[in-house]
């Protein structure tokens, strides 16, 4: 629990900032797309595992012999029996071991998709209770998030209603060349689009609201959300040229979609307008906490409502489903007002212009640096794309408050003196072509940074930036301004929940079934280590992978592997899921060893090489300094033909697999690479 990982200390906000990024010029790109094509990948059946929950509903009364008050909670009917203290029991007594192995069986492994697959029978919701009476169920499908920071998605499904929270996108890994964007996998959304009551939205980031587009793009179905949320998916929709059914939803709101009883609570993140939201049905009560940390002092907005949360608490959760991003790290996750405080002190003291990067949906950070600016007589101006798209839409909504003309658009700041101007910038992560970036390369078109300004980076690296960020810095030092950024100065805290943040939640939450999300796979064990010190039981904690199911009821949750599709379904250009696997691996050799092309004229009926053949090579060497080895490769090539055709001409391809084996031969013997070796053949 002591790991104090780096990797992890960071906002996925950040990383799904960066994205957002490279997702704009995609977008842009697919904006006149026809409905995309998802990529198919089977549906496996996902009934078959409901009934297998139901048979081991049915069948197993005697799984917890002498535990009356786990069989209380059981029983207790409406509120899952919270009410009567069934789980504080566990809470308390932890260290009590009458529940030890006896509930094997609610745990998934021997639910295998063998036994799952065997079953011909179809959904089932009701299974029968031990006292005979129907008891509901409820199946939870997560399909990104899970083993992964990035691309949110979870699915619950009741009856024959699907509920979905969030649909996210994340930022394609080193692996993945030339992919702009990773989406989720809508598949099942897809084959079962008429039970898709809707989908809601805990907050606006990239991780939760990037692949919104690609799924209205699929299916009509409505949204909901904060205002501040669906006013930057409606920036997305305008991006795709696409319209939606936005239904806008307040912290403190309860509402209706389907058969799911939602309400909104408002909570504390790194962006304005978060909620999580607690969703009751007649089978379960699930409370999700998208991403939050518990801020009792935020910049312009209210705290965590605490209360509310102790009240649903109270009434009883079956399932909490809890965000994971910072468990590793101990102690609480230091208030926004943190970073205002180190903020006013670099304020008071700069006495010539300063510019500040940070990420642009982190509208609370913005409002305070507008506020320093205020206060400190400046005016303030916005630079970079994405900053100038959310300042704008966060004005509109309210979100941003300052005195009229405190702020002047980036062509009129010419007349203004440095001390009384501060500049908002994207470019927190060094990304190469964001306004800072630029700033720093002396590339930007109206900017030109000088000796006396102060350049703040208000972020910590992303994961994977750390290079591209101290490129930055350096270059500022060039510069000689006054650079400013998390190694020497406290102007960053993140946005998500520290261990005893967690452990707060839990204790508030107490829920009967416990469900860690929005984590890599050690984030999401690491979490399950941290409810089991707090009570929870071992075998009521559930580590999920994409595409896997858990079936929950009042008394019991069970998982089942590999249900439904949930592959990283890549965006490139216009293309929603043609690059695959082997697409993927042409590229890695290509970015690897470079590119062979032998062309050539070949007469067939006549067994004659007729013209070349030509060697052309595009990354592998540069031809004109290895006129050696390329006439040496061109020899080789012609030798293949020529005994290839002298043998009998078969047919192009194993034509072209005899020029291919030589020359790969040759060409790895003389330089030890493996460059991907292209025969093309005109027939003469
Ligand atoms: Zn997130
Ligand atoms: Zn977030």
């Amino acid at each position: 629990m002591r790991e104090n990982n780096r990797s992890t200390a960071q906002e996925s906000s950040s990383r799904a900032k960066r994205s957002g990024q490279r997702n704009r010029s995609s977008v842009r790109r697919s904006s006149s797309r026809k409905p995309a094509a998802v990529k198919k990948v089977e549906v496996k059946n996902a009934d078959a595992a409901t009934e297998i929950l139901g048979k081991k509903l049915g069948l197993k009364p005697k799984a917890q012999p002498g535990h009356p008050s786990r069989r209380n909670s059981g029983s207790a009917g409406g509120n899952g029996g919270r009410g009567n203290g069934s789980h504080s029991s566990s809470n308390n007594n932890h260290s009590n071991n009458n529940h030890s192995n006896n509930n094997n069986n609610n745990n998934s492994n021997n639910s295998s998709r063998s036994q799952a697959s065997s079953s011909h029978q179809g959904s089932r919701n009701k299974t029968e209770s031990r006292s005979g009476k129907k008891l509901e169920s409820i199946k939870v499908f997560p399909i990104g998030g899970l083993d992964e920071i990035g691309k949110n998605m979870t699915l619950l499904e009741y009856k024959d209603q699907i509920l979905i929270i969030d649909c996210g996108m994340s930022f394609p890994d080193d692996s993945m060349y030339g992919i702009d964007v990773v989406i989720p996998d809508f598949t099942y959304v897809i084959k079962n689009a008429s039970k898709v009551k809707g989908l809601i939205i805990t907050h606006g980031h990239e991780d939760h609201i990037g692949g919104v587009p690609y799924l209205l793009k699929q299916i009509n179905i409505p949204v909901y959300g904060t205002p501040l949320s669906l006013g930057l998916i409606r920036n997305k929709l305008d991006e795709h040229g696409i319209r939606g059914n936005l239904n806008v939803i307040h912290a403190g709101d309860k509402f209706k979609v389907g058969a799911f009883e939602i309400e909104a609570i408002h909570t504390t993140h790194s962006i304005a307008d978060a909620v999580n939201y607690c969703i009751t049905t007649p089978a379960a009560r699930i409370f999700h906490t998208g991403d939050f940390k518990i801020d009792y002092t935020p910049v312009d907005s209210d705290p965590i409502d605490l209360g509310r949360l102790a009240e649903i608490g109270d009434s009883g959760v079956d399932l909490l489903l809890c965000d994971s991003t910072n468990v590793v790290r101990p102690g609480y996750t230091r208030s926004e007002r943190v970073v205002g405080e180190s903020l006013d002190g670099i304020f008071r003291e700069a006495e010539n212009r300063i510019i500040i990067a940070t990420f642009s949906s982190n509208v609370n950070r913005i409002q305070k640096i507008i506020e320093l600016s205020v206060k400190y007589g400046r005016k303030f101006a916005v630079s970079g794309r994405s900053m100038d798209n959310v300042v704008k839409l966060a004005m509109e909504l309210g979100y941003l408050k300052f005195p009229a003309g405190s702020y002047v658009e980036l062509n009129q700041t010419r007349g203004i003196p440095d001390s009384k101007l501060t500049i908002i910038t994207t470019g927190s992560q060094g990304e190469p072509l964001s306004a800072l970036a630029r700033m720093a390369a002396d590339e930007h078109r109206s900017i030109k940074l000088k000796k006396g300004d102060t350049v703040i980076l208000s972020s910590t690296p992303v994961p994977g930036n750390e290079k591209s960020v101290s490129r930055v810095v350096n270059l500022l030092y060039q510069k000689k301004v006054n650079v400013i950024y998390n190694e020497n100065a406290d102007i960053h805290v993140s946005g998500h929940a520290c261990q005893e943040d967690l452990k707060l939640m839990h204790s508030l939450i107490r829920p009967k079934f416990f469900m860690p999300v929005h984590g890599e796979h050690r984030h999401l064990i690491i979490h399950r280590q941290l409810a089991e010190q707090l009570g929870e039981k071992k075998d009521h904690i559930f580590i999920l992978s994409n595409g896997d199911q858990l079936t929950l009821s009042k008394k019991r949750a069970i998982k089942f592997k590999n249900v439904i599709p949930a592959e990283d379904i890549m965006v490139d250009g216009l293309g929603i899921g043609d690059v695959g696997n082997i697409v993927l691996k042409d590229r890695q050799l290509l970015s690897e060893s470079g590119l062979i092309l032998v062309v050539a004229g070949v007469d067939v009926g006549n067994r004659r090489l007729v013209s070349g053949p030509e060697i052309v090579s595009r990354g592998f060497v540069y031809v004109k300094e290895n006129e050696g080895l390329i006439t040496d490769a061109r020899k080789i090539a012609q030798n293949a033909i020529e005994k290839s055709l002298a043998g009998g001409f078969q047919d192009w391809n194993s034509l072209k697999n005899d020029v291919r084996d030589d020359l790969r031969r040759f060409i790895f013997q003389k330089t030890r690479r493996s460059p991907l070796i292209l025969p093309v053949f005109l027939q003469i």
